[in-house]
């Protein structure tokens, strides 16, 4: 679709450089000509100011040499104008696709995101989706089928659909975000936020005999708290999900001009290849997927860094396979 907007977007540079040259040649064409007629009006009247003389055959030679060579001149300068606009064409052709393809790419990439994004949440949505019904097929199928064995398939079935619940309502507020332009900005104090983020997780580390070590400093920012809050209980729940039981996670709130939270576990860390994606949308580390099998639809920080994006602040992470993960948000 892109390779004929492409060459839509290169036809319409050309037609206007052409226009441009084109126009330009005409009119150095139309002043030239004016000027060579009006050396040869001077001429004219010279000649005709001169004393009548015998030798008229030479005046009549004169002026047919004269009418050559104004020939050879148009003809010369016509030539020289078609070959500098067919030069101009090659140069603009070559010039325009290369600014098409400039201007319209980040368009297109654009596209591919949106439509790898698209396929990847059809591809969230239709796994819990074909787990239900090949659930209800089999018991359908089942001739023992009993009360006992109803439920079972009806306790899987709402697991199933908790997760479609949770991955819409994720969709739903990645969707948002992208529209957020302004945020409902107030004074706060960091640590405040990262604390009231650690009572939502509390229950989710202390299952997990997970104990979180802190370090706070007294750091004023301006942010939206409902969104900051989100943003740290996404890195607590990931640092709770990807550390063993009865590990330690260590937290720091650093003030300073760019007051400074670390979130620091010793968990099945992130190899460096896969460190360059965890950003994305749906990505998730191998690691993640198989091996520990950790429920998640590799959204979360995707989510977590357009909120610090949206706070003009920054998120990094830094990790080694098998010695935890540190995330630093700097706003
Ligand atoms: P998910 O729902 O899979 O946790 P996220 O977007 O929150 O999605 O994280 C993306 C991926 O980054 C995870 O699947 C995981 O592989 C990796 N990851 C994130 N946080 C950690 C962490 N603290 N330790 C190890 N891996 C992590």
């Amino acid at each position: 679709m892109f390779k004929s907007t492409y060459l839509k977007l290169t036809l319409f540079y050309v037609a206007v450089i052409m226009v441009i040259s084109v126009g330009f040649s005409l009119a150095i064409f139309s002043i030239s000509s004016n000027e060579i007629d009006r050396g040869l009006n001077r001429q004219d009247t010279i000649i005709q100011n001169l004393p009548p003389r015998n030798d008229s055959h030479l005046f009549d030679d004169f002026i047919n040499l004269r009418q050559q060579q104004l020939d050879d001149s148009t003809n010369r300068l016509t030539q020289n104008l078609i070959y500098f606009n067919l030069l101009i064409l090659i140069l603009s052709t070559i010039a325009s696709y290369f600014f098409a393809r400039w201007t319209l790419r980040p368009l297109e990439e654009a596209m591919e995101e949106q439509s790898q994004f698209t396929a990847d949440a059809s591809h969230e949505l239709r796994t819990p989706l074909a787990a239900i019904k090949l659930e209800i097929e089999v018991g359908l199928r089942d001739k023992k089928f009993d009360f006992a064995s109803a439920r079972k398939i009806l306790q899987s079935n709402l697991e199933e659909v908790g997760k479609l619940e949770s991955l819409s309502s994720t969709l739903l507020r990645l969707a948002k975000l992208d529209e957020v332009e302004k945020l409902d900005f107030s004074d706060l104090n960091l640590a405040d936020v990262v604390t009231e983020a650690y009572e939502k997780v509390e229950v989710l580390a202390k299952k997990r005999s997970i104990k979180f070590v802190t370090d706070f400093q007294n750091a004023e920012i301006r942010g939206d708290q409902t969104m900051l809050t989100e943003l740290f209980v996404i890195l607590f729940d990931n640092a709770i999900k990807y550390s063993p039981a009865k590990s330690k996670i260590k937290v720091s709130v650093t003030s300073g001009k760019n007051p400074e939270v670390l979130i620091k576990d010793s968990g099945i860390g992130i190899a460096p290849k896969e460190l360059l994606h965890i950003f994305d949308r749906f990505y998730r580390a191998d690691s993640a997927r198989s091996k520990e099998k950790v429920d998640g639809f590799g959204l979360g920080l995707s989510i977590a860094k357009r909120i610090v994006e949206l706070h003009g602040g920054e998120i990094s992470a830094k990790s080694n396979v098998g010695n935890g993960s540190e995330f630093k948000v700097e706003l």
